[in-house]
């Protein structure tokens, strides 16, 4: 056991803190976030980049090793790099990601690279401009591939392309998306579309699972597992084609559940830690800082939130539930 690790009462590891930097974002993907009338949350609310750096070094004595930064979209918060270096500074963190939609990855991924992120996630989930621009709602495609070439050519590594598979959306692009995985060193992730957040536009019709997926992708030639698992990997199962300089990963997140393994805490925009990506029972940091109840309570509040984390999600049983927030309130 590495020191000050903490485990959960179900024997898990938790070492992987998800901050939602920001609630705000540039994009509107039809699966996160309506065209038009978001109430977002009130700036007074939103944590400030010291009361996350002082969250993160206490989650680091509670052993956290791995921080990941996504919202919302993190690149479009004020001071981003600032904050980044800083947090890049604090003794304990082993890895510091982020996920990003890549609108302004091009002038901003030499600045990210410098603060020591190695690994990053890009999310993209139609190589087609127009098509692009209607699941997004922003017809930015250009700009987020300019982004993605910025970024290889810098020397990320993975540079993991997030993919949200919707029948009758973009299933028509699975084998375009791996058979980029021939000629470019991308790791492409099927991510299966999960009902997160009320009107979360989630319909059976439009669920792939990442079985199907598998057997599509299978029609351009044998997928190869790969990789093993260390405490830090994801949840993905990834394969490889013959003679590819990428990969390709599915992530199952509601027909195959990787809730056993689940090493996650999520830092919510506004200062809460959710245990689970689909349980509203919070714990509110925020309060506990900015009343100034000290170091301890804060820290007995991240025990607590740690040792409570739900066993499974539930949401593959029957009568199908989901939570309240959104996906970039929560941090994605
Ligand atoms: N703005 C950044 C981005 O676009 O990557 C980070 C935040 S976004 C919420 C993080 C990831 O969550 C993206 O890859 C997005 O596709 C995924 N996501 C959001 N809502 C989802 C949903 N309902 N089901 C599956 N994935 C979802």
């Amino acid at each position: 056991m590495e020191n000050n690790e903490t485990k959960d009462n179900d024997n898990r590891v938790i070492n992987y803190l998800r901050i939602s930097l920001t609630d705000r974002c540039n994009l509107r993907c039809i699966y996160c976030m309506p065209q038009d009338g978001i109430e977002f949350i009130p700036h007074e609310n939103i944590l400030r980049y010291e009361e996350i750096m002082h969250i993160v070094e206490l989650a680091v004595q509670k052993g956290i090793r791995k921080v990941r930064l996504t919202g919302g979209e993190p690149l479009v918060r004020k001071g981003f790099l600032d904050f980044l270096k800083q947090l890049s500074d604090i003794a304990g963190l082993k890895e510091i990601t982020l996920t990003t939609n890549g609108v302004l990855l091009k002038d901003l991924a030499a600045g990210i690279k410098a603060c020591g992120v190695k690994r990053l996630n890009i999310s993209l989930d139609s190589l087609k401009r127009e098509r692009f621009a209607r699941i997004t709602g922003r017809d930015v495609f250009d700009q987020v591939w300019e982004g993605i070439q910025e970024a290889e050519r810098l020397g990320f590594d993975p540079i993991k392309l997030n993919v949200v598979a919707m029948k009758g959306i973009n299933d028509d692009e699975i084998l375009d998306f791996a058979r980029l995985t021939l000629t470019k060193p991308y790791h492409i992730r099927f991510i299966e579309h999960m009902p997160v957040g009320e009107d979360n536009g989630w319909k059976a019709n439009n669920f792939i699972s990442t079985l199907e997926i598998h057997n599509i992708i299978e029609s351009l030639g044998k997928l190869t597992p790969v990789g093993g698992r260390s405490l830090l990997d994801g949840p993905a199962q990834r394969y490889i084609l013959e003679g590819a300089k990428g990969e390709i990963g599915l992530i199952g997140a509601l027909s195959n559940h990787f809730c056993g393994i689940c090493n996650r805490l999520r830092l919510t925009a506004d200062g809460h830690i959710r245990n689970c990506l689909f349980s509203d029972v919070e714990t509110d940091l925020k309060s506990a800082l900015r009343n100034n109840e000290g170091d301890e309570k804060i820290l007995a509040l991240l025990d607590s939130a740690i040792k409570n984390k739900p066993l499974s999600h539930n949401l593959n049983k029957p009568g199908l539930r989901t939570c309240a927030r959104r996906m970039s309130a929560i941090g994605g």
